[in-house]
């Protein structure tokens, strides 16, 4: 089916609708996305999207009103617990300069709602409510069939897993074996309007501000273009519950850790010092609802392709959210597959390989990388705190590379261009 046919994607969060507008820029694919969700945008919190990621909104053309909601703050001030300031730094600075593209901080309520217009806009068709079942994949001339969990069924020529990091196209049929394995690393975190604080308190918090603690890195941020609203998280070691991945336990431990947030974080913060350590009091104190996410990766190595099918961002490579990359890392895996889809060329049975062969080392890298950063918020005893700290501020004034400018991404992952991956 080369440049033509049809595709099914599952899966309607960043990188399905992504993969179907490029797809529509550049090939003459049709797509039908189903999404699991009975309604758009529901999801919470906000994220931050690295320069190799707002380069490729731009190409969809949706850079200009994505701005018009979040902004474009990338400088980061940490501060130590006494309340000095270790470091300021923009993490996007270098990267702007070379590709004109800078940092973008959004609620995912915007981002996805955006994307949904672009998608509607080009007349894609997008059906909400779906749960996928089975596979029907031989390879052959029939194409892939789906089935729904509502009885109906579709068929086309490719399936694409956009299903997320609990993906049911990879265990269903690409890769059964395959499943998420949990970091060691939570995140409690939650939004509230700016207009809460006292404004001495909410005008500090601009770009992103942080605070590494004992047991755990405090950060908030906005994350609008007004910088009406703030995102806040603590993101610490959390052990795997004692019933492991069950469910059930997680469900336990998720209602102790929200019920018991506030008394928990002013505690561990009571204290902290200067303006800043004041400010983050204030903001768990008008805190009402938090959500605690334990983070969840998927091993490296795992399959991506199968048939006729191939999975997309998270499902085919969640990795934790450390190095800011989730998004971007859907967006690329979004591009290459419409140019490798879109080469009339390019037989369909060399297509996947090909993704495979120019995404993994990339992907591999970033994922490792995202690791690491998250190691830097484990547990800590007074000395070892110290110590990073110490070597935060020799980081941060450029001073000294002790491995611990784990902030996000390095300025060659945010430089690079995947349109330019030699086909
Ligand atoms: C706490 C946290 C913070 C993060 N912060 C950032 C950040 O700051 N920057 C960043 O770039 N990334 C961040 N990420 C990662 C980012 O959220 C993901 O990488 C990104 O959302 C991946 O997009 P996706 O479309 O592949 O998957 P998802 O966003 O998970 O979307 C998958 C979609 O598929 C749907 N679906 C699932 N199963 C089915 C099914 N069976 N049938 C149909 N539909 C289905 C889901 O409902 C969902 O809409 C963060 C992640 C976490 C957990």
């Amino acid at each position: 089916m080369p440049g033509t046919g049809k595709a099914i994607i599952i899966g309607g969060g960043p990188a399905g609708l992504a993969t179907a507008l490029r797809l529509q820029q550049k090939t003459k694919i049709r797509c039908t996305i189903y999404e699991l969700r009975p309604q758009p945008t529901t999801l919470g919190g906000a994220i931050g999207i690295v320069p190799n990621g707002t380069r490729l909104l731009d190409r969809l053309g949706v850079h200009e009103q994505l701005l018009s909601r979040g902004n474009s703050r990338s400088d980061i001030t940490l501060h130590s617990m006494q309340g000095s300031v270790l470091g300021k730094s923009d993490m996007a600075r270098n990267a702007k300069e070379k590709t004109g593209y800078g940092y973008m901080r959004i609620k995912r309520t915007d981002l996805q709602d955006v994307l949904l217009e672009a998608v509607r806009r080009e007349g894609i068709s997008i059906h909400f409510d779906k749960r996928l079942t089975a596979i029907d994949d031989k390879d052959d001339e029939d194409g892939v069939k789906v089935v729904f969990a509502d009885g109906t069924v579709d068929k086309a020529d490719i399936l694409l897993g956009c299903d997320g990091i609990h993906s049911a196209v990879r265990h269903l049929h690409v890769d059964p074996s395959q499943s998420p394995e949990y970091s060691g690393m939570s995140t409690l975190g939650s939004m509230i309007p700016a207009a809460t604080l006292p404004e001495s308190v909410s005008s500090q918090i601009r770009g992103m501000n942080a605070t590494l603690t004992q047991q755990g890195m405090f950060f908030a941020t906005t994350c609008t273009a007004s910088d009406d609203e703030i995102m806040w998280g603590f993101s610490k070691e959390v052990a795997l519950p004692a019933s492991g991945d069950a469910r059930d336990g997680w469900e336990v431990r998720r209602k102790e850790e929200v019920e018991g947030f506030k008394t928990t974080l002013l505690d561990l913060l009571k204290n902290a010092g200067g303006e800043w350590g004041s400010a983050m009091r204030h903001i768990v104190e008008k805190t009402s609802v938090v959500g605690f996410y334990p983070l969840y990766k998927l091993p490296l190595g795992g399959t991506w392709f199968r048939g006729r099918c191939l999975l997309l961002g998270d499902a085919a490579h969640a990795m934790p959210p450390h190095a800011g990359q989730g998004v971007a890392m859907a967006l690329e895996d979004a591009f290459l597959i419409a140019r490798l889809l879109g080469d009339v060329n390019r037989p369909r049975s060399e297509v996947f390989g090909k993704f495979d062969m120019i995404r993994r080392p990339r992907v591999d890298e970033i994922s490792i990388r995202a690791g690491k950063n998250g190691s830097i918020r484990r547990n800590t005893g007074p000395w070892a705190l110290w110590l990073k700290e110490v070597g935060i501020r020799l980081v941060m004034s450029g001073a000294w590379g002790l491995g611990l400018d784990r902030w996000g991404s390095e300025e060659k992952h945010m430089v690079y261009d995947v349109e330019e991956e030699a086909l």
